[in-house]
């Protein structure tokens, strides 16, 4: 049997069954029980969301030979259905406008308009990727689709809404597509785990959904690639990172670890194993951030994050605080824009550690605060709402721009 991919195999065939779009669901699912069915519709948002499913699930519902009326959970295995399913449903044409740009396309279509759907009940036009359309293309549609004959319906599809002109969009029903949360992603990654009956640990769902950015597509498509590599054989985070490039979590403990104690030696040369193993300077620096985004969440919402070693994580947790991880933070944002200017990057990357490695180890904000006032016997005037005091905090601060705050 021909092998199909993860998101092409389960690819929603009715509204009910797309994921993570409730609001536009029932939206459009009203519109169809009310029979109120915009000529054009737009969807936008993100890659991989579901803009191109919903469009041929509304192209199936139209023409579905099951029910007499158009239907948002067409049954998918009529003819209609089943043609449109394959792509071979000459009343429904899909045209990807990223290569069909100019004007002649549009006015191909638009003269296609004249003639009845020879089959089901409406012709549908689906553009993709709309936003490329040329100016004069989008002029040429313009009064199609203000007033198109009533057996033909537009659907068009984009991520970027913004280089569409106003006349276009303010012409369609409009519907946003979210990026699908953690949970949501995680609970369908589950889903298809388990139907499939694939060895992935539940920490390395956690981590491909997290990479997937909201993006059903991608987490499918790192799915797929997961168990091609790995021969579906025990699936864990490192299978994941190692699939997608992404530095092993250990390795990255093990340098934040030896980060916030301040040992630059061990700190640096945990991070050219990391070097060594193939990661860029650029995606060490980006994956830093990612522990430390989950650092600071992990210790916002008082909760752990799953896709660590918990000892590691928690002896960098019972090390750090908001403050300081937030400092950490921006420092590796300003070492991202460094490792640009310089040729050799991993050497812009080894000053950037030792800096924060350094900084680590600086007294906190508090302590200096309270040393210089108990060496002036109290003379500093520290009273933060006095507006003459001002010049002597700004004084302990100038002296201290990287001042950090760790935990006593
Ligand atoms: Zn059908």
């Amino acid at each position: 049997m021909e092998y199909k991919v993860l998101s092409r195999k389960y690819r929603p065939k009715k509204l009910k069954e797309v994921i993570g779009q409730d609001f536009t669901v029932k939206t459009l699912t009203n519109a169809f029980s009310q029979e109120k069915l915009a000529h054009a519709f737009l969807f936008t948002g993100i890659r991989g969301v579901g803009k191109t499913t919903i469009a041929r699930i509304i192209a199936m519902g139209l023409n579905c030979e099951k029910e007499k009326k158009p239907t948002a959970n067409p049954c998918s295995i009529c003819s209609n259905c089943k043609a449109i399913l394959q792509d071979r449903y000459e009343d429904v044409l899909e045209i990807d406008a990223a290569s069909n740009t100019g004007v002649d396309d549009v006015r191909e279509i638009i003269s296609s308009l004249k003639y009845r759907p020879s089959k089901g009940n409406y012709k549908v036009f689906i553009i993709d990727e709309v936003h490329m359309l040329s100016n004069s293309a989008f002029n040429a549609l313009l009064k199609t689709i203000e007033e198109p004959p009533s057996f033909v319906k537009f659907i068009f599809c984009t991520t970027e809404i913004q280089k569409i002109p106003i006349t276009i969009v303010s012409r369609c029903q409009k519907y946003n597509l979210n990026r699908v949360t953690l949970t949501a992603l995680c609970d369908y990654l589950e889903e298809i785990v388990e139907l499939e009956k694939l060895d992935v640990s539940k920490q390395a769902i956690s981590v491909i959904a997290r990479n997937s950015e909201g993006s059903i597509r991608d987490s499918l498509t790192i799915l797929d690639q997961c168990i091609l590599s790995f021969n579906n054989e025990n699936i864990t985070v490192e299978s994941v990172n190692q699939t997608m490039g992404l530095t092993s979590q250990s390795f990255l403990l093990d340098l934040y670890i030896n980060i916030v104690n301040g040992d630059i030696n061990n700190a640096n040369n945990v991070l050219n194993n990391i070097y060594k193993n193939g990661a860029a300077p650029k995606q060490i620096i980006d994956d830093l951030l990612n522990v430390t985004y989950n650092l600071i969440s992990s210790l916002a919402a008082n909760k752990n994050i799953e896709i660590y070693e918990k000892d590691k994580f928690q002896t960098i947790i019972d090390k750090c605080d908001i403050p300081f991880l937030n400092q950490v933070w921006h420092m590796l944002l300003r070492g991202k824009d460094e490792v640009n200017k310089v040729s050799h990057q991993i050497e812009a990357l080894e000053i950037l550690i030792i800096r924060i490695a350094y900084s680590s180890q600086l007294p906190s904000l508090e302590t200096v605060v309270k040393k210089i006032k108990e060496d002036n016997n109290d003379e500093l005037n520290l009273d933060v709402n006095d507006n003459n005091i001002g010049n002597d905090i700004k004084k302990i601060l100038d002296a201290f721009p990287e001042g950090k705050v760790l935990k006593n």
